[in-house]
């Protein structure tokens, strides 16, 4: 469990809310790619879309044997994009890919030598990528090379804000920081955890009228007094 720099005060709140939801929905076992390329290029491309979308560009890229740093970084962009196109945004995935792919190949070689870097040497690389974003990095980071880095999304804010745990207005980096000072850093808890965090979002905790009633954290709501 993180001790909070801040406060030297552990929040049980959020290992509770895991815990609830994990014994309400069992594990959701995230992440459904097939090897580590696979998943960098699913995180890249689930971007601003469904996975189901994603899946469909997924089994495009499989059947033209695309699922491939070398070959993905050669290929015509053009190309790549008619290959992703239900993905969304295809033109501009496509050169985000090739980015991802060519930085790779230029600075590290392989991804078995860009696993060799420090977590956070990973992600500020990452970063530095032109069109990936701190969501993106760090589902790569957890999904793809299993380091204990917290993936934040909407879904994340609406239910942690509901209930009280950060407010409404928290940034990226103040939501991640407060679950990693306050939830194990276990990258199995951290990807179980966001997936169960979308389930319920999915499910109950929608941006309008949520279904407080059939949610299993509605018990936390009550002791917590969440404005529903
Ligand atoms: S109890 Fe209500 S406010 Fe809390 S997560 Fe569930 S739906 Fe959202």
């Amino acid at each position: 469990m993180g001790i909070s720099q801040s406060t030297g005060i552990v929040d049980q709140r959020p290992d509770r809310m895991f815990q609830t939801l994990l014994a309400a929905y069992g594990p959701q076992s995230w992440w459904p790619a097939e090897s580590v390329e696979e998943t960098i290029i699913g995180a890249i491309l689930t971007q601003n879309t469904s996975w189901k979308n994603v899946e469909r560009a997924l089994e495009v890229l499989r059947r033209e044997e695309m699922m491939d740093v070398g070959r993905l970084s050669r290929i015509e962009t053009e190309q790549l994009a008619t290959f992703i196109r239900s993905s969304g945004y295809y033109n501009q995935k496509a050169k985000r890919l090739q980015n991802f792919c060519r930085r790779l190949k230029d600075e590290h070689g392989n991804l078995s030598q860009l696993a060799t870097l420090s977590t956070q040497d990973l992600r500020d690389w990452l970063l530095d990528i032109h069109g990936i974003g701190k969501e993106t990095a760090d589902s790569i980071l957890l999904y793809a090379f299993s380091r204990p880095v917290f993936v934040v999304d909407a879904y994340t804010i609406r239910i942690f804000s509901r209930h009280h745990l950060i407010k409404e207005t928290s940034g990226y980096d103040q939501v991640q920081t407060y679950i990693h000072e306050n939830l194990k850093p276990e990258a199995q808890t951290y990807n179980e955890f966001h997936a169960l965090l979308v389930r319920t979002g999915k499910e109950c905790c929608r941006r309008k009228h949520p279904r407080c009633e059939n949610c299993p954290l509605t018990g936390d709501k009550a002791r917590y007094n969440v404005q529903g």
